[in-house]
């Protein structure tokens, strides 16, 4: 009997989708021997011509990572849709958007100018921009366009599933490749790769009252200065965990470190930096609106502590221009 057909594609994304799939590690070798890789541009050379000529819904699932930032992702999002029978918007990328969605804080010309023209790797006084269209003596060449906003996968097409984190963990990948290729996924529409409730339900430190004073920043904190059992958030270490979906058994602040808030909001949550900006002000422990002032004026980057995955699927989406 033919295996099933499993494809990956990344978008726009940084490939840690691709490297936490390798994550799974001697279960990639029940993987093999289950399933058939037919299309992972990250590891192997497909053409998208031999994608088009397949018939439509013959890829049995789909894992579609990074968020829609050019035509060229849009396009093979589109094809994919058509020719897979399942498609899973996997990572952060593709369900929220992520760290490329932060993007969306800014303009396309701002992007381009300061990729190509001001950064400190690029020549100085250089003023040469991509073009879209270029003819040399072998012919046109062409590059695909960029769109103004950067988009989630399911703000585009229909989705069957959406699977959270940067990147999801190990044991969330192979349960849900294992799910597919048994024919036991949820209905179509769940979210997959994710525990009920919040980070902080799975999250071992100690939690009682949270009045804050002061909120640190973590690379000024000896970590000697840390209460390894505490709750962080207690100790004044911003941590998004109350408002996250819980799915990585709370990893970082088991070392220490705050939840970023990969796994995106936790269900009921409609837009996880709203909640999460509401969740941090409610422990601010005074009622001095100079004092408050100051307390919140200590959180230095608001959007990128609270919206930092998921600026582009949130209720706000963008800067408006
Ligand atoms: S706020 Fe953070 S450190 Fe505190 S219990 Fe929740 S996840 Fe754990
Ligand atoms: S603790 Fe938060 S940031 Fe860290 S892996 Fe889990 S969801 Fe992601």
């Amino acid at each position: 009997m033919a295996k099933p057909k499993f494809a990956m594609y990344w978008a726009a994304s940084c490939g840690g989708c691709e490297i936490a799939f390798l994550d799974i590690r001697e279960k990639i070798l029940d993987f093999d021997a289950a399933a058939d890789l037919i299309f992972c541009p990250c590891l192997m050379d497909t053409k998208y011509k031999d994608i088009e000529a397949m018939p439509d819904g013959s890829i049995d699932v789909t894992l579609f990572n990074g968020g829609i930032r050019s035509e060229e992702n849009l396009h093979i999002a589109k094809l994919l849709r058509k020719k897979s029978k399942v498609l899973v918007a996997f990572g952060s990328c593709a369900t929220e958007g992520c760290i490329p969605g932060l993007a969306n804080l800014t303009t396309k010309s701002e992007i381009l100018d300061y990729v190509y023209r001001r950064s400190p790797s690029v020549v100085a006084g250089n003023q040469v921009l991509p073009q879209l269209s270029t003819e040399t003596p072998s012919g046109t060449l062409t590059l695909p366009d960029m769109f103004e906003t950067l988009r989630t996968l399911d703000q585009v097409l229909d989705v069957d599933y959406r699977m959270p984190g940067c990147p999801p963990v190990a044991e969330q990948i192979w349960a849900v490749a294992e799910a597919a290729l048994t024919g036991n996924l949820p209905p179509k529409g769940s979210l997959v790769g994710v525990n009920p409730k919040t980070v902080c339900d799975e999250c071992e430190r100690t939690k009682e009252e949270k009045k804050i004073k002061a909120f640190r920043r973590p690379h000024l904190v000896d970590p000697r200065d840390i209460d390894p059992v505490k709750c962080l958030l207690e100790q004044g270490l911003i941590c998004n965990g109350p408002a996250v979906h819980a799915g990585c058994g709370a990893l970082c602040p088991q070392v220490n470190l705050g939840c970023r808030g990969c796994y995106g909001p936790a269900e009921g949550i409609q837009d996880v930096g709203a909640k999460l900006a509401g969740a941090i002000a409610s422990v601010i422990d005074s009622d001095d609106p100079a004092e408050i002032d100051r307390i919140v004026g200590e959180i230095l980057d608001p959007v990128g502590t609270f919206y930092r995955f998921g600026l582009a699927g949130s209720i706000v989406g963008r800067r408006i221009i």
